[in-house]
């Protein structure tokens, strides 16, 4: 079976790995990750989501945190702040520190980015095939306001440094326009069976990789079925800066709310079927009634096991609305 998911960092990651168990190693899983969070710092290109997936499949995450190593010790870091350089407010540990310096020198002699993770990947062995979104450079930015002045701030630093208790006014996708899916991505899209959409951040992780020219069209003809899992339990997120995003976007936190943002297959959105936590059955109705299948069951990540039950849903769904 062929199983494409679109995910960001940290909730698309934990999914993915109760998926890999829900399907075992002969199913072959290609994961398209954001790039719209990539920064350069220090002269090194950082990748928070694919790192994260990465480290995360790879036995390498810091599961506490749900980003960065294991283990990880901070000596450049404070190092760095001894010399005063900016900026201070991003977590590069020394053992990640390494992952990026790989990477930029990759990336330097001329490798495209896809071709890079598969080299970074070769050594962590995640058991899927990782593509980033594009090779081309997107920087998702985020407009904030204080004190009546606007201006827009990488989405990092929206995140890490003023950790998004500046109402979001708008977010601002540059690049993503003219960025082209990297090799793969439109044929993992074509060739899948199933296309599942991760737990992940609709408008900053999902929304950002639907952005690129190219692969929300290839969603909405792919022969497969695409099943999304709601990132919304209640009324916000679970962890994360959902609600400030999606204010931004003018759509309310609630996983009813996300599933017409995303939209029917039958108009002209992505989804045929949408996972909602039981908590929300209430909201099953209202989604239904979009043209969207919709179930309710249970989707905290709370460990691997609950996880995979949760990955045996969203496959068992797509199943059925293949019928439909
Ligand atoms: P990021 O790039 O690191 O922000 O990660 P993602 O975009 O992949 O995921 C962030 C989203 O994951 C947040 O909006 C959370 O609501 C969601 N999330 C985190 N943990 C859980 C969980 O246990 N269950 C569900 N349903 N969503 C979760
Ligand atoms: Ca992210």
């Amino acid at each position: 079976m062929r199983i494409t998911v679109l995910t960001g960092g940290i909730g698309g990651a934990r999914f993915l790995r109760g998926l890999r168990q829900t399907v075992g190693p002969a199913a072959d899983i290609t994961v398209i990750g954001n790039t719209g969070d990539d920064i350069d710092l220090f002269g090194l290109r950082v990748c928070p989501d694919l790192d994260t997936v990465m480290y995360t499949l790879g036995g390498g995450i810091d599961e506490t945190q749900g980003w960065g190593r294991a283990t990880e010790t901070w000596s450049a870091k404070a190092e760095l702040a001894a010399y005063g350089a900016e900026p201070d407010w991003f977590g590069l540990g020394d053992k990640d520190l390494a992952t990026h310096l790989v990477r930029t020198r990759m990336l330097a002699a001329g490798r495209p980015l896809s071709s890079v993770t598969a080299a970074l990947c070769a050594r962590w062995q995640p058991g899927v095939r990782l593509l980033p979104m594009t090779d081309d450079r997107v920087e998702t930015r985020i407009e904030v306001e204080r004190d009546g002045r606007r201006r827009t701030v990488h989405l990092q630093e929206y995140w890490v440094k003023l950790r998004a208790a500046l109402p979001a006014r708008s977010v601002v996708l540059v690049g993503a326009d003219k960025a082209v899916p990297a090799p793969g991505v439109l044929d993992a899209l074509g060739s899948a069976d199933v296309i599942l959409l991760a737990p992940s951040n609709p408008v900053v992780s999902i929304g950002t990789i639907l952005a690129v020219p190219g692969i929300r069209a290839a969603l909405a003809t792919a022969a497969a079925p695409v099943v999304g899992l709601s990132p919304i339990i209640g009324t916000g997120p679970v962890r994360g800066m959902a609600n400030q995003v999606l204010q931004a976007v003018g759509v309310a936190a609630t996983a009813s709310a996300v599933a017409g943002f995303y939209g029917s297959r039958r108009d002209t959105g992505v989804l045929d079927g949408w996972l909602v936590d039981s908590s929300d059955a209430g909201q099953v109705g209202q989604v239904a009634a979009s043209g969207i299948v919709c179930r309710a069951v249970p989707l905290w990540m709370t460990d691997v096991a609950t996880t995979t039950s949760m990955a045996q849903e969203a496959l068992l769904l797509a199943k059925e609305v293949r019928g439909a």
